[in-house]
Order: structure tokens, then sequence, then C-alpha cells
């Protein structure tokens, strides 16, 4: 497996610490809110990497956090806090706020098949952790008290940047950050690791601590249910780019502090999705869930493929246009599979490892999974026996889990599925408006749109074609 490493800014042969298991850390959601399809595409793309990992030969152990305390709506630590502005915006209290949207977040993975990671751990249940931590920094001496808080002192380290994506103003080292009168801070990038006293006197939770009743902050949730669940050794750590500074940058400053020696070796980003307007985000509020895409007829699947036919470090643009391609695309591959039945043919094992080679080397190749459908399509159009297909598809659904067995055993077709001769219909149709329309036959144009209109099915022009929605 060859993997892009953001810490050494290249495409890095995958060595784990220990070849038996490999630990796997995903930083979880921040539940004051459903996730949006951006935040679900990185999900999507570290759930794709678990799988290729276990294609592959490895056994993975992998741990997520869930953010309910302590993430203030800067990723610094100004702001506040975002679980208790979702709890003050739905009346409710904190602790009901982070079940429901764990749970909502839950159910999403689920619609999108991604396997909920072995250990799913709230930032809440280890309050103790965060402390040892803290007490071994403070008596190392990376850390000190300030106006009530435990800070990381950042001037303490050589190397505190790691991902070389700071602004030339992330990298003021040693300034006084006096733009909050609040924070004590010695240096800019210092952060807190523990809050006792701060602007946030309503905070709904507090745990006693030897500095005082408070409450941890954000970066130390994950160092400590790493440290706590995977060991001192992380062999990939996952998240989205925004994640990289200053969240990764901080986990890696205090876990390194307190361990005493390297610890994650590979950091595994995935970019953002955008609209046309910029990045998709919570705190925006003008975000697009999947359950609203059901709504607008797209099924999870839908989307799914949609994020996996691009590559994970490039940038996605979401339009719905895309989206309705895809969605045709995506119904024309589940009947192709839907047509190839079980029979008396046998494997064909020439033919199988071509094909599941062409696959591996695709996901090996940085987790390349457009190039990982081509091997689904060269499938389908090989000439091979259909017990070998069958046996292709329910190894690349095993890694890419797009429904794709489903459709094999054709037991499971989704809302979103369409019969062969109505596509034919419409594509007909499309045809003949195109025709129309090259003929300056407006009136005949408009109403083929009209008749198709009253049968439910809205024509969408795009500068690649015409498109339909059946609704
Ligand atoms: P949050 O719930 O805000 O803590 O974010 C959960 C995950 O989604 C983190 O790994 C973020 O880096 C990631 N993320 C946030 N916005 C986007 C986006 N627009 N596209 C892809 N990933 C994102
Ligand atoms: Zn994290």
């Amino acid at each position: 497996m060859r993997l892009y490493n953001s810490q050494s800014r290249q495409i890095e042969e995958f060595e784990p610490y220990n070849k038996e298991c490999v630990t796997m850390y995903t930083c979880g959601p921040t539940v004051y809110h459903f996730a949006h399809i951006g935040n679900l595409r990185s999900y999507i793309m570290e759930d794709v990497l678990q799988k290729a990992l276990e294609f592959v030969g490895y056994n993975v152990k992998r741990a997520m956090n869930i953010t309910d305390v302590g993430h203030l709506s800067s990723d610094g630590d100004t702001g506040e806090d975002k679980m208790l502005l979702g709890a003050q915006r739905e009346h409710k209290t904190v602790l009901e706020i982070a079940k429901y949207y764990t749970d909502a977040f839950r159910k999403d993975c689920q619609m999108l098949k991604l396997r909920w990671p072995s250990i799913v751990v709230p930032a809440t249940s280890c309050i103790d952790q965060y402390i040892e931590i803290i007490s071994t920094l403070l008596e190392k001496g990376y850390a000190y008290k300030s106006g009530g808080n435990i800070y990381f002192d950042t001037s303490k380290l050589k190397d505190y940047y790691r991902f070389g994506n700071q602004t030339a103003d992330d990298m003021v080292v040693g300034a006084r950050d006096d733009v909050d009168e609040d924070t004590g801070k010695k240096n800019k990038n210092d952060f807190v690791l523990w809050f006792t006293k701060s602007k946030f006197e309503n905070h709904a939770l507090k745990w006693d601590s030897p500095w005082g009743v408070g409450y941890p902050g954000w970066h130390i949730e994950c160092s400590g249910i790493s440290y706590k669940y995977l060991g001192e050794y992380l062999d990939i750590h996952c998240g989205g780019v925004d994640n990289k500074f200053p969240h990764h940058t901080n986990e890696i400053a205090q876990t390194e502090s307190f361990v005493g020696h390297p610890w994650c070796k590979y950091w595994f980003h995935v970019e953002h999705l955008n609209t046309k307007s910029g990045k998709m985000s919570k705190s925006k509020g003008d975000f697009l869930t999947l359950s609203k895409l059901k709504e607008l007829g797209y099924c999870p699947m839908v989307y799914k493929f949609f994020c996996l036919q691009s590559h994970y470090r490039k940038q996605l643009v979401f339009s719905f246009d895309t989206l309705e391609q895809t969605k045709i695309a995506y119904d024309k591959l589940l009947k192709r599979l839907a047509n190839i039945k079980e029979d008396n043919s046998t494997i064909d094992k020439n033919e199988y490892d071509r094909l599941k080679n062409q696959f591996a080397q695709a996901l090996e190749n940085d987790l390349n999974t457009s190039l990982a459908i081509t091997a689904i399509f060269d499938t389908l159009k090989s000439d091979t026996t259909n017990a070998t297909k069958i046996a292709l598809i329910k190894d690349f659904d095993s890694v890419l889990s797009l429904g794709l067995v489903d459709a094999l055993n054709n037991e499971n077709k989704e809302e979103n599925t369409i019969d062969d001769t109505l596509v034919q219909y419409i594509e007909q149709k499309i045809e003949e408006r195109k025709l129309a329309k090259q003929k300056k036959d407006y009136a005949l144009a408009d109403s083929i749109r009209a008749e198709l209109q009253s049968k439910g099915i809205e024509l969408v022009d795009t500068k690649e074609g015409t498109t339909y929605k059946i609704k």
C-alpha cells in the first residue's frame, strides 16, 4: 500500500509499527448538529481506507472520538463552545443534543454502509486520561498555568509545525496574542489543555481536576482517546484537511511531549467538499445532509458513488447536475449487475486474478478509488463467466460498499432504480427533443418536456446535455 503522508508531503510505502495490527484513529464529529455531506465525504474515504488495508491483508484496529465537549467555534480557543450553542439553539441540554446527533450520525453511516469503528468514544468519557496527560505535561515543563487555564507551551518544541499549511500569520511563534483579552497565553499558538476559569461560566459540563473544576480543551481529547485505546504508537491518523492546523498540529505536540518519542507515522487528510460558493460548513448552517438528498430523490449510495469517483486529495465541487449524472450512471450499473445471474459456471482463475489485481493496484496507489471503479466496469465488460464476475463484484464491494452485492442478488432494488423500458422511453424523448430544438421547433420541444413533466419526469439541461429527475 502506498499512501500520501501529509507530514512528509509525499507518497510513501505503508509500513506499520506492527504488521500484525494496524492502528487507525479517526477524528469524529462534533455532535452539535447533523453531519453535512462534506463531513461524510471524509468518513466515506476513511472507511474505504480501512477496508482497503484489510483487503490487502492487514488487521485494522480503529478508534474514533465523538466530540461532545470543548470544541469552540473557532478551531483555536476563542469563540463559544459549539455544544453549548447547539443546546441553546434547540432548548435542550448538551447531553440531549449530543445523544440526538450521535444517533443521527450513526444512521448516516449505516445508510452509507460505513462500518462503525470498533472503538467509538465520547470525549466526556475519558476525563481521567486527559488529566493524566496534562499532569505529565506540567511535570515535564511543556505546560503552564495562566489566567486559571492550563496551556501547552508551543515555544518548548523545535518542530511544532508539521504539515506546512500554516499561513504567515499562524507562524508568528513567541508573539503575545493580544487579540483575546481573556487568554493568558505566552505564545500566539499556545493552546488550552484544561479550562478552569474562562468566559464560559455557564458551561454545562464540568469536572473536578487538580487545577480546579473545569473541562478539557478540544485537542487533548483525540490525544487522550488515541493513547488510551490504541497505545503510544499510532499508524494512521485521519481527518479532513481543515484539521491539519491547529487540531492535528496540537495533537502531535502534546502526545509526543507526553510519550517522549515520535507518535503517529501516517497522516491521511481528505480534501474538502465545496459548493460553488465555497467550503460546506456546519457552522454556516446552510448545509446539505444525507437526509435532504434522500428527500430530493438521491439515495445515499449515489452520493457515495459520486465521492468515490474522485480522488480524496482533490477538492470536490458538489452540484446537483453532477449528482444527477451520477445517479443515472449508478442506476445503469445496478441494472447491469442485476443481469448477472448465478449459473453453473466456474471461476476463471486467470481473469479473476487479473481484474482483482487491477482493483488492488488502484487502491494500493494512494487509494485511487476512481480507478478501482474502472475495475468494476472492466469486469462487466469482460466475456468471462458469471461465476468469475460475481466473485469479483463481491470482493470489490467488500471495500467500496456500494450496494453492488445487493444488486447482484437483486434483493434490494433501491428506490432510485428505475426499470429499463422507462429509461429507454425517457432517453428516446430526450433525443426527440434535442432534434426538435436543432430544427428550431420549440413548440415540439416544449410539448415533449411537458409530456414528461406530466409523468413526474423533470428534464434538466446541463452543459453536458440533458438529464432527468424522477419525482
Ligand atoms: P466536525 O464535525 O466539524 O468536527 O468535522 C468532522 C470531520 O469532517 C472532520 O474530519 C473535518 O475535517 C471534516 N470536514 C469538515 N468540513 C468538511 C468538508 N467541507 N469536506 C470534507 N470534510 C470536512
Ligand atoms: Zn481530533
